[in-house]
């Protein structure tokens, strides 16, 4: 476990680019990741912790405090859906704002 903004991670995703794994979203912020045996999955936990730091958590045995590749792989997706939700909710605020439905 590790919180983003007090981590290094620069090398967590030149692994990550090296590694080419393949993650899959099991819900919004959890996700499956494979590991260099493209055999072991890890499971990534996207959060935020209960001071607000963003956090994420990986099923392998890295340390607490530094970042996997893993968790970098999954990172990207979840921000990708993060962005996607965001929008999403602006363009319903949006509507809500309209005097009739578009
Ligand atoms: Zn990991």
């Amino acid at each position: 476990m590790f919180r983003i903004e007090e981590t290094e991670l620069a090398r967590a995703i030149e692994a990550a680019r090296k590694l080419h794994p393949t993650v899959r979203v099991v819900a919004f912020g959890e996700y499956t990741c494979t590991g260099s045996n493209p055999l072991r999955i890890y499971t990534v936990k996207c959060y935020r912790d209960p001071q607000g730091f963003k956090t994420i958590d990986c099923t392998c045995k890295t340390q607490d405090g530094v970042a996997c590749k893993h968790s970098m792989a999954a990172l990207a997706l979840h921000l990708y859906m993060a962005a996607v939700r965001f929008a999403a909710m602006r363009q319903v605020q949006r509507r809500k704002r309209l005097p009739f439905s578009v």
